[in-house]
């Protein structure tokens, strides 16, 4: 037999784990690089955030096709404790702007996995596969904290034609209405939604531009652009990297290999399924191999 210390039981989903104390201890803090700004002026922008657990992959296992913008929402919902004493839930999350979902996204692969990140690019140049690392704490954001919900720009049409165009910036509700849409359509339709009463009034090409880049002056974001040299063909490139997608990739074990972790523990630990799963990966992948210390033959 080995020794171990019993994990804090938990039933009953994330909350309960959170408040009975077993992944509380790996809770963290962060400020949002955006914010949100209530309708009644209050401003929430300190995150409690606490790392996915078994829960959120076994999710993951299970809705191998799900858009990355639902599976932000879900992890969101589940793994964001607070925002300024506000309970997380679907609703905030999806509230978030696009910005503070990403950011949050990569504080949550930071608690969850570490800070180092690997991956594996393709250059467009020769084909090339090479690998990348970077570190969550070098990826660099643009901070603007958010002072009002709506914000107006003099669009001009032609001379002597302006007017004032009343809009909000596109947060996590947005980015799933226009799941499924093309691309086009997609940005049509995220401006629309973002236009005071609708947008009902029909808004000229150029009107849609002036639009997008004041709402990129205002959004927080993340600036995940790597500027990478190919070590094959000396090409230099740049690529768009996109961590939530990339994390959620990471977390996304195979269904039948959690199971074998969980069916691992229970056997050996008898824990209960709740309780294994209840545990981070990377308690449950210590356990593991404490685990596989202890019976490996003399
Ligand atoms: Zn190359």
């Amino acid at each position: 037999m080995i020794e171990t210390t019993r994990p804090t039981p938990a039933v009953g989903g994330a909350r309960t784990v959170v408040a009975s104390g077993s992944l509380v201890r790996d809770a963290t803090r962060v400020t949002l690089p955006g914010g949100l700004v209530l309708d009644d002026g209050r401003f929430l922008g300190e995150a409690e955030l606490r790392p996915l657990s078994g829960y959120e992959e076994d999710w993951l296992a299970s809705h191998p096709g799900v858009p990355s913008a639902l599976a932000t929402t879900y992890l969101l919902a589940r793994c964001l404790i607070s925002l300024d004493g506000v309970p997380g839930d679907r609703d905030l999350a999806r509230r978030l702007l696009v910005g503070d979902r990403d950011f949050l996204m990569l504080q949550l692969r930071r608690i969850t996995l570490g800070d180092r990140i690997s991956a594996v690019l393709v250059c467009p140049g020769c084909q090339a596969r090479m690998d990348v690392d970077l570190a969550v704490g070098e990826v660099p954001v643009e901070c603007r904290p958010q002072g009002a919900t709506w914000h107006v720009a003099e669009l001009s049409d032609g001379p002597g034609r302006s007017r004032a165009v009343h809009f909000r910036l596109p947060n996590g509700a947005d980015q799933e209405a226009v799941l499924g849409l093309d691309p086009q359509t997609a940005v049509g339709a995220l401006l629309r939604r973002c236009l005071r009463d609708g947008g009902d009034a029909e808004l000229a090409e150029g009107e849609k531009t002036g639009i997008a880049n004041a709402m990129a002056e205002l959004a927080p974001d993340l600036d995940l652009e790597l500027e990478l040299n190919c070590p094959e063909c000396g090409e230099a490139f740049l690529a768009p990297f996109d961590t939530s997608a990339f994390f959620l990739d990471e977390m996304r074990v195979r269904g039948h290999q959690l199971l074998r972790e969980v069916h691992a523990l229970a056997f050996y630990y008898h824990w209960s399924e709740s309780e294994i799963l209840s545990l981070t990966r990377a308690r449950r992948r210590a356990y593991l191999a404490l685990l596989a210390d202890a019976l490996r033959p003399e």
